[in-house]
């Protein structure tokens, strides 16, 4: 182990007022087991995963509740032992605030679990390792919700380094760090394993200065281990970020477009090792996390909670809102979204909720006219051009934005924050964002159905030229033996109905 010193500036980030020591003073919270729990059947990136329960069935804690329906999709299992009592569209925390299809599962009480049948890793292999750890419904817990498996495979063993995002850098959010403080022996297992899965040679931890006790705690046991190293990095946001921590860490730029397994480096957040390892060791698929209730609260803290929990049980718990505010953040404070209400259930993307109150969440200062004082440029991690982005965007010059790399923009907020004018920045960014994205899907439609339009035409010529060339080639096939034989009969047929004719009216006189 080593705690190395070298670290790579990033250009731009902001220093802000973290506020996170409010909701570290106490150690993780579990509480009473909710009522019901809802389980949406979307919580990650991918395909919505498949029900296996029937209304009415009993079910084991952390028995299958919903199968990953294929590779890039996430199982979804019961958190406790209950009854399946309904199948329907309820409220989700996500920005776009629409309803989605959830499980809901009342709990027994008993909390009984499913046989727990733990990975035997070292006798079964890498491969079928990876392969247990698709049915573990384990995605990125620190907010991406990627299914973990498909970061493990590392097929052309490219990958050398496994970096370990431990910075959490977006103000308020203390959920990783208190995770490391309590939990450091299984993260530090957990990465081993990870090293393992991975083939890779070594493992840095990125943390942030302002985490001296996780530090600490890390430091000791991995005192003796040469494979893994802690690199403190100073608390400048977002540092967290995937490209940012990366750079600083090893000072490998990832390109635009680029994975950073190309480079050979695969990164996983502490949360998600942590399941990783319990997955494997305790054979315990995923089904809480520990999440921050945080910002204009009683008591704010850090809980371990089980999927599908009602987020109203936690902020009751967190002794309710101080000044009276229904609005919530979801996320941090510089790249959270607004959740339609405090009813929606605790899912893997949650790792935090602020209730709004505080100026920082809440900034009601009038938006002035841009100055062009370049602050914002100054910020930029991606060294984009803020102002110019802005203009573009507001003024409905999407092309513009988009030759100004507007699609590189991470959303991070540092141009907002530093913006004397309060122009809210990234709103208008996300704007031109999904404008453009419209318009294009806008256009592959109408190029889908002018092609489909097209190959009918196509279809129907083809069709007519086939049915001539048939009618053609018979012709040209009759012989003219055959030819005359009809005209014979033809002939014949005509003499005939003539002398029949012919008979009748002789007969009529
Ligand atoms: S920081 Fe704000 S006022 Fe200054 S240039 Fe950027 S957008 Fe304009
Ligand atoms: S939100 Fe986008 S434009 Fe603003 S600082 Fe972040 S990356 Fe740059």
């Amino acid at each position: 182990m080593s705690i190395v010193d070298k670290i790579f500036k990033f250009n731009g980030g902001i220093k802000t007022d973290t506020r996170k020591t409010v909701s570290t003073s106490h150690p993780i919270k579990k509480i009473s087991m909710p009522k019901k729990l809802i389980l949406p059947l979307r919580q990650h990136v991918g395909r919505v995963a498949k029900l296996k329960v029937n209304l009415g069935e009993k079910v084991l804690k952390g028995q299958l509740i919903a199968e990953a329906d294929g590779n890039v999709s996430a199982a979804i299992h019961a958190p406790t032992s209950g009854i399946i009592v309904s199948v329907e569209k309820q409220s989700i925390p996500h920005p776009s605030g629409l309803p989605d299809y959830c499980v809901t599962l009342i709990p027994d009480g008993k909390d009984t679990w499913i046989k727990k049948d733990p990975v035997n890793w070292k006798k079964i292999g890498r491969e079928e390792t990876i392969k247990k750890i698709y049915s573990s419904g384990i995605v990125g817990l620190g907010g991406a919700t990627f299914p973990s498996h498909l970061k493990l495979h590392n097929n052309n063993n490219e990958i050398k380094t496994l970096v370990v995002n431990a910075a959490e850098c977006e103000p308020y959010i203390t959920c990783d760090d208190m995770l490391m403080r309590e939990k450091s022996v299984d993260l530090i297992e957990g990465i081993r394993l990870v090293l393992h899965l991975l083939g890779a040679e070594n493992a840095i931890i990125g943390i942030e200065d302002n985490k001296p006790e996780a530090i600490e705690k890390l430091t000791v046991l991995v005192k003796k281990d040469e494979h893994i190293s802690i690199k403190v990095v100073p608390t400048i946001y977002p540092s967290g970020d995937a490209k940012r921590l990366i750079y600083l860490l090893t000072g490998t730029q990832i390109a635009k477009g680029k994975r950073s397994a190309e480079y050979g480096i695969q990164m996983f957040n502490v949360a998600t090792i942590v399941a990783l390892y319990n997955f494997i060791n305790l054979g315990e698929p995923s089904i809480s996390r520990i999440i921050t209730i945080t910002g204009n609260v009683t008591a704010p803290n850090n809980y371990e909670v089980l999927f599908g929990t009602p987020l109203s049980d936690l902020i009751v718990d967190a002794g309710g809102v101080i000044k009276k505010s229904s609005s919530f953040i979801m996320g941090g404070p510089m790249m959270g979204f607004k959740l339609p209400s405090v009813n929606v259930p605790v899912t893997k993307a949650m790792n935090c909720v602020i209730n709004a109150g505080s100026e920082m969440v809440e900034n009601n200062s009038p938006v002035l006219p841009c100055i062009r004082c370049a602050r914002c440029a100054d910020a930029c991690p991606v060294t984009l051009q803020p102002q110019e982005l802005f203009w573009f965007s507001q003024s409905n010059q999407f092309e513009k934005a988009e030759n100004y790399n507007l699609f590189d923009c991470i959303e991070c907020g540092c141009c907002s924050y530093v913006c004397p004018s309060n122009i809210p920045l990234v709103q208008y960014y996300r704007y031109a964002k999904s404008e453009i994205i419209g318009e294009r899907h806008a256009k592959e439609e109408a190029d889908i159905a002018r092609e489909r339009n097209d190959f009918r035409l196509h279809r129907l010529q083809r069709e007519k030229e086939e049915r001539a060339k048939k009618v053609a080639e018979r012709k040209a096939n009759t012989s003219s033996d055959e030819k005359s034989k009809v005209i014979d009969e033809k002939r014949k047929a005509i003499t005939e109905a003539l002398e029949r004719i012919k008979n009748e009216e002789v007969s009529e006189k």
